[in-house]
């Protein structure tokens, strides 16, 4: 199918062409520019990026002779730099628990990063609760049930359409009770009623506070990486709704459209603290710029 082709990392790099060695040397013009902001473009890094990393490009080389490699190799540089400063691991703090509320629409893979990021921090010999925070999805909270089962790490409930704010005030409890390393809290990701939601998470937040000031004391947007440019709106519908500190991008694996990653971080310079990979509990990965920009442009 075209569209998951053209958007699949590496698209980059096939379209500025593989034969480095073959192909002859062309000269760097504006037609070879503009080729390379349409490619940009159509790998959903969005305009301005676009035209931002093809300035950096053209910058004392207009006229000059290049091959695809040297193009390919230098957009992999640019990319790399643009993603550099928002390759950061999920920053851990002394607080018991340290409360990290994940946000992000249904479907974008907060149940699945949640699982993913319990078993990490279980792994790392930390100990874990779950507040399974979206009360009206009957679904999410069984799915929420598996993935802690699967991590090894407890998991509270609450009845359907009970209040979020007071199952997170419960599971503050138990997490200090037991002295918990970390807390997750899922949350409803219903942006159909957004005064709802931006209620209902401010309540969230208020109550913790009652218990730790400082909580949360992270708050992760989880976004879809195939959504290309929705990704960018959710970033400023959630940021209106949430203090959001940091990313996951999720389905990075397979046809994602990778591109959007540099847009977002040329945008909103949001740390991106992990990117999702798979389904499967041990496919969360650190975000590598080195590693993403080579696999863009290769
Ligand atoms: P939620 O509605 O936001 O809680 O989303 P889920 O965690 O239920 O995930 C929605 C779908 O995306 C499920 O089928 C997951 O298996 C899938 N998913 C989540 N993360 C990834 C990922 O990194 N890669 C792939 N391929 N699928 C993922």
């Amino acid at each position: 199918e075209p569209q998951a082709e053209a958007s699949r990392p590496g698209l980059l790099g096939r379209l500025i062409g593989r034969s480095a060695t073959t192909e002859p040397r062309r000269v760097l013009d504006d037609d070879m520019l503009e080729s390379l902001e349409e490619m940009l473009i159509a790998a959903d890094m969005g305009v301005d990026t676009a035209l931002r990393v093809t300035a950096n490009i053209a910058e004392g080389r207009l006229g000059r002779r290049v091959s695809g490699r040297e193009i390919r190799e230098l957009l992999a540089q640019e990319i790399a730099r643009v993603m550099e400063p928002v390759a950061r691991p999920l920053p851990l703090y002394p607080s018991k628990p340290q409360v990290v509320l994940v946000v992000g629409v249904n479907g974008s893979g907060k149940t699945t990063t949640i699982g993913k990021l319990a078993s990490q921090f279980r792994a790392a010999g930390k100990s874990v609760v779950i507040a399974a925070g979206d009360t009206f999805r009957a679904a999410a909270v069984e799915q929420l049930q598996v993935w802690g089962d699967r991590a090894g790490v407890p998991v509270l409930t609450a009845p359907e359409g009970s209040d979020p704010a007071s199952l997170a005030f419960d599971a503050m409890t138990k997490a200090e009770a037991d002295g918990a390393d970390l807390l997750l809290i899922d949350t409803a990701g219903r942006l159909q009623n957004r005064a709802d939601l931006m209620e209902e998470l401010a309540k969230i937040v208020r109550v913790i506070r009652k218990k730790d000031p400082e909580a949360p004391h992270n708050t992760l947007l989880v976004l879809d990486a195939t959504t290309g440019q929705n990704a960018l709106s959710q970033v400023e519908t959630f940021r209106q709704l949430a203090n959001v500190s940091g990313l996951v991008m999720t389905k990075l694996d397979g046809t994602a459209k990778g591109g959007v990653l540099v847009a977002l971080a040329d945008k909103f310079g949001l740390p991106i603290h992990a990117i999702g990979v798979g389904e499967q509990i041990d496919d969360l990965a650190p975000f590598d710029p080195e590693e993403f920009a080579a696999a863009l442009t290769g």
